[in-house]
């Protein structure tokens, strides 16, 4: 692999991680059902109070219409151009605090690009492998100049199943760890910003209620899920909150 080689895939790495990011998460998040400005004037006033507090008025909020499927949630999307849903279930089911924690935490996750950095990571492993490849290619090569034959059955096999079934598993489990870790960096942000943590408890454990979410997982089951369980979020929460009193 030739020097432009190595310049340019990181490079198409990072620009690939933007247009998603940037585009494609938009675009599919403007398709069925269409997101429209917020409707209750209350509310918009509000949260554009809340936004201009933060710093962060350059961030337009939509609601979509999930009523009928009784689905609540809040998401953002866009680096430059950012954005951020709320289902109108969501905002009719929470009190005014309570929307506003939320979107404090997606405001979190915007301002310190957590879509881009996660984005980055999931396609990180096509480069890297790439150089992986080139690298094992390189030592292999060198070693059996020395004499030694790498490329038996028995190496092959081992080196076969290390990169087909380890590798990709510490990398998953790595990367919804980082996931976790970036709910749990917005739940403290939250809180950093002088939002009552009980409200930000409420407004998850409605959101949690209204989706017929469980309340705590199994330890495996929230090793490979994308984020904390309930009962954990609520735990770290108080605990983070104690030690701001501190
Ligand atoms: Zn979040």
């Amino acid at each position: 692999m030739n020097i432009w080689m190595w310049i340019s895939i990181p490079l198409f790495t990072l620009a690939v991680a933007v247009i998603v990011v940037e585009y494609i998460y938009p675009w599919r998040n403007s398709r069925s059902p269409t997101p429209i400005p917020l409707s209750h004037e209350h509310l918009r006033h509000t949260i554009n109070e809340c936004l201009a507090q933060q710093n962060a008025s350059e961030i337009v909020i939509f609601e979509f219409a999930s009523k009928k499927n009784k689905y609540a949630n809040a998401f953002a999307d866009g680096m430059f151009k950012k954005k951020i849903y709320f289902s109108d279930y969501f905002l009719h089911e929470l009190t005014c605090e309570e929307v506003k924690a939320i979107l404090v935490h997606e405001i979190c996750h915007l301002k310190n690009y957590h879509l881009f950095v996660q984005m980055l990571m999931l396609i990180m492993p096509i480069p890297v492998g790439l150089f992986a490849v080139q690298i094992t290619y390189s030592v292999v090569a060198a070693i059996e100049i020395m004499g030694f034959h790498l490329t038996s059955p028995l190496y092959f096999t081992v080196i076969l199943i290390f990169l087909i079934l380890i590798i990709p598993i510490c990398y998953l489990t790595f990367y919804l760890n980082l996931l976790k870790l970036h709910e749990r960096h917005a739940d403290e942000y939250v809180i950093k910003s002088g939002i009552n943590p009980d409200v930000l408890i409420s407004a998850l454990t409605k959101l949690h209620n209204l989706n017929d979410e469980p309340k705590s997982l199994s330890k495996l089951e929230e090793k490979f899920s994308t984020h904390p369980s309930l009962e954990n979020r609520i735990k770290y929460i108080n605990e983070f909150a104690k030690s701001m009193v501190k």
